[in-house]
């Protein structure tokens, strides 16, 4: 594709009115004044003010700005083991204990941008340029189904070449690879996407190929930051394009959104508050909070002076507490944790009250395919830097992190049944709300649980697993909301056929 072609394809991406209708008054809904005022106002918050605060989360009622802004700044370390305690709580009452299981897909590293912090920008003249074809795709996603996965994130650089018609290709694509498995099939039951902002006329494609949830992480909140790090005469430079970019979702009929913040580009403070506005914004508007948080941590990139030396960096404790504030804060939504980070770290963060994570992962395109060529069975040998967007911290594979997890107690889920079964948008953040959603979640979780100790769990995991799911069994039975109608009966039938070998049976 020619130079002037990539730039003339670039010209047409915004669209000014796409912007303007969300303004109120000439203003978005990030205000900085605002927020630096309630960081001010809530610096010394009394030890009886944050417990009540606490008390307010653990009735899954999301919290306001003052009350986000006097968690942030708690500084008795007893305090702080009392809201580490509550937002696992908090977790269990609404997502019980189970952590969902995804994996991601990196299509290309083509990129029109120009981000300080990332080596697929395209002045990085280090980074080997590619772009999966469809059998590429094809093949990326048989092996990620070889590790058990059943849901992916497809992650997408902002170029014509990946534009909306190719991503509505990849997904249609990768819901169409079967793979078999030790007894039954495998395949990826939901995709979702992480992909530039569109207009509403491009987010609709995605969502008639029936994309999963759509992420797009601000970065950073802070208007003067973001200008730094994203140059104005990129696409990605607009901070309003971007700040509406779940808006135009919604409106195009997608209702599953996720936000996030790059964290370590600005004030970890501020940017949870930038997180928390959002997450109002898109409830005060359309009735639905975002399905999940993401908290990425600026990684060494190719090229990238500032990925190993910003003045912000997030030190692994402050990690842990902005974690576990924004967990408190939005008691109903879903928290992501990624193999960004370390081993012990991540097993650490999970217990404040994470949702969903990664394992597997491969970030270099085409990356799970020449892993299988490459290693056939242990962990990624050397992360190419100029051929993925960041480093890894943990490269273990599914079983690994799976039997980590069943260990701890808590059961890996695969299950993708709430989308699938129309329990998304206002639906399901009603269910979260009224802890309804786990319920269905923890029966759902045990029948895709069994599905991967069939069919693709080592021998070590699997006696572990077995275990387990004998634990949440003799639960489920004992819960009278299951024993009160024929929910039981219908589960153990459904969990009779899955042993026997029946797959994707939900509730
Ligand atoms: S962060 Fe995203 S938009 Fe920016 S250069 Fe990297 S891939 Fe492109």
């Amino acid at each position: 594709m020619s130079e002037l072609a990539v730039k003339d394809w670039v010209k047409q991406v915004i669209k000014p009115d796409e912007i303007d209708e969300y303004l109120v008054n000439g203003k978005d809904f990030i205000d900085e004044q605002v927020i630096n005022d309630t960081l001010a106002n809530n610096q010394k918050p009394e030890k009886q003010q944050v417990r009540d605060i606490i008390q307010k989360s653990l009735c899954i009622e999301r919290l306001e700005p003052e009350e986000t802004a006097a968690l942030l700044h708690v500084k008795d370390p007893e305090l702080w083991e009392e809201m580490y305690a509550a937002g696992l709580e908090v977790k269990r009452k609404v997502y019980d204990n189970r952590i969902v299981f995804f994996a991601p897909l990196y299509c290309s590293n083509l990129c029109v941008n120009n981000c300080a912090y990332c080596g697929f920008r395209y002045e990085n003249r280090d980074e080997k340029r590619r772009i999966l074809t469809m059998d590429e795709v094809r093949q990326e996603t048989e092996a990620v189904i070889s590790e058990g996965h059943k849901r992916m994130i497809v992650v997408f650089g902002e170029h014509p070449r990946s534009d909306a018609d190719y991503i509505a290709r990849t997904i249609e694509t990768i819901y169409g690879v079967k793979k078999k498995a030790r007894t039954g099939m495998g395949e990826i039951r939901r995709a979702n996407i992480n992909a530039a902002p569109m207009s509403v006329a491009d987010l609709k494609k995605l969502w008639n190929v029936g994309i999963g949830t759509y992420q797009v992480f601000q970065e950073t909140y802070h208007k003067a930051t973001y200008a730094t790090v994203h140059p104005e005469k990129t696409l990605k430079g607009n901070y309003r394009w971007r700040l509406y970019a779940l808006h135009r979702a919604m409106e195009a009929g997608i209702d599953d959104l996720a936000i996030g913040a790059l964290f370590g580009l600005y004030d970890w403070r501020f940017e949870v508050m930038g997180l928390l506005h959002h997450a109002i914004d898109l409830e005060r508007r359309f009735g639905i909070g975002p399905h999940t948080i993401s908290f990425p941590r600026m990684t060494p990139a190719s090229g990238s002076y500032l990925s190993t030396n910003s003045r912000y960096f997030v030190n692994d404790d402050d990690f842990k507490k902005l974690v576990t504030v924004l967990r408190l804060s939005a008691p109903y939504t879903g928290l992501i944790i990624t193999a960004r980070e370390r081993v012990e770290l991540r097993r650490e963060i999970i217990q404040v009250g994470c949702t969903q994570t990664d394992a597997s992962t491969r970030i270099g395109i085409g990356g799970y395919t020449e892993a299988l060529k490459e290693l056939s069975n242990i962990e990624l040998r050397n992360q190419e830097i100029d051929k993925q967007q960041f480093i890894l911290g943990d490269t273990r594979r599914l079983d690994d992190v799976v039997r980590e997890l069943a260990e701890m107690g808590m059961i890996t889920s695969f299950c993708t049944a709430g989308y699938r079964c129309g329990r998304t948008g206002d639906k399901i953040m009603g269910l979260l709300k009224s802890c309804t959603e786990g319920k269905f979640c923890k029966l759902n979780a045990v029948l895709t649980f069994r599905e991967y100790l069939d069919d693709y769990a080592s021998p070590e995991t699997k006696a572990i697993g077995e275990k387990l799911i004998k634990q949440e069994l003799l639960q489920i039975r004992d819960i009278p909301f299951f024993s009160k109608g024929s929910l039981l009966e219908t589960f153990e039938k459904m969990y009779q056929d899955t042993m026997k070998g029946k797959r994707d049976v939900y509730i």
